[in-house]
């Protein structure tokens, strides 16, 4: 729905994991921006999601933040309880918690690779599988961060990349198990976007992927935020089951 404002999200609730830093506080700002109520998910940094909540809040008086590692099962049930309890309902779910960690094939411990899958695709399964349930009564919108090393794998990032593989193959039957009941299911596929998550790249290995990307540049959260509330948006209502690149072009 849009208001005079051109609100394109106003009275939806829009629940955004990892919320406190780079993609994902991007995305919290671009639905908050565009009319909706949005509550913020993180795991641990107390400080830095109180200063985006307190940011917010300035525009929305509608934002919340709640703690949950979204790998946890207790965790993330509790959270959507929460939400069911203060909003009564989620129209919007943003799976975009995740973690990166690198390490050849032969050096991976079979904790970190446990732990990759944890994160980014039992968390995605455990959130998508909480909002559906609330979202059965009147449908709603699902978007997936996964990663273009996700479709393409990428030497030094196994795990990572097989969770990410593993989302998509997630959001491709959530698109064909929920679109009966007017769920739409999608992912976004980011190539190389400038947040802490990259930043230990050496400079060699930051050249070499912005070689390999046309637009010959990283991206920025916001060129990823404003896809995601398109996504969500009316706009969007016959785009389902599919893995949208924001990548400069580097993978096609
Ligand atoms: P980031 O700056 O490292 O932020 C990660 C966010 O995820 C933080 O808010 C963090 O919370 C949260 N998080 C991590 N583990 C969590 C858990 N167990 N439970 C709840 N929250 C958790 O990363 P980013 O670059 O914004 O990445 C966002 C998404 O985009 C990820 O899924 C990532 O894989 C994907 N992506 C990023 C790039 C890139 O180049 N940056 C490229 C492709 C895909 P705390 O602050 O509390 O730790």
């Amino acid at each position: 729905m849009m208001n005079a404002d051109g609100n394109i999200l106003q009275g939806k609730i829009v629940l955004v994991t990892g919320a406190s830093r780079g993609i994902g506080r991007a995305i919290a700002r671009a639905f908050v921006a565009a009319g909706a109520s949005v509550i913020l998910n993180y795991r641990e940094r107390e400080a830095e999601m109180g200063r985006v909540i307190d940011e917010l809040k300035k525009r929305n008086k509608q934002v919340v933040a709640i703690r949950a590692d979204i790998s946890n099962s207790k965790d993330v049930v509790k959270m959507f309880g929460d939400i069911k309890k203060q909003f009564g309902r989620i129209d919007v779910l943003i799976n975009n918690a995740g973690i990166r960690q690198d390490s050849l094939i032969v050096n991976t411990a079979e904790k970190d690779w446990d732990n990759i899958l944890n994160v980014n695709l039992k968390g995605t399964f455990l959130c998508l599988k909480e909002a559906a349930k609330l979202m059965l009564a009147s449908g709603g919108r699902i978007v997936n961060i996964v990663s273009v090393v996700g479709t393409h794998g990428n030497a030094g990032q196994a795990a990572y990349s097989a969770s990410k593989a593993g989302i998509i193959g997630l959001t491709k039957s959530a698109a064909k198990e929920l679109g009966p009941v007017g769920i739409t299911v999608n992912a976004i596929a980011p190539g190389l976007i400038d947040t802490d998550m990259v930043a230990d790249l050496t400079t060699e290995q930051r050249a070499k992927l912005i070689k390999n990307t046309p637009l010959g540049r990283a991206g920025t959260p916001d060129e990823i935020a404003s896809a995601v509330v398109f996504l969500a948006s009316d706009a969007a209502s016959y785009i389902n089951g599919q893995i949208v690149g924001i990548d400069g072009g580097m993978i096609m």
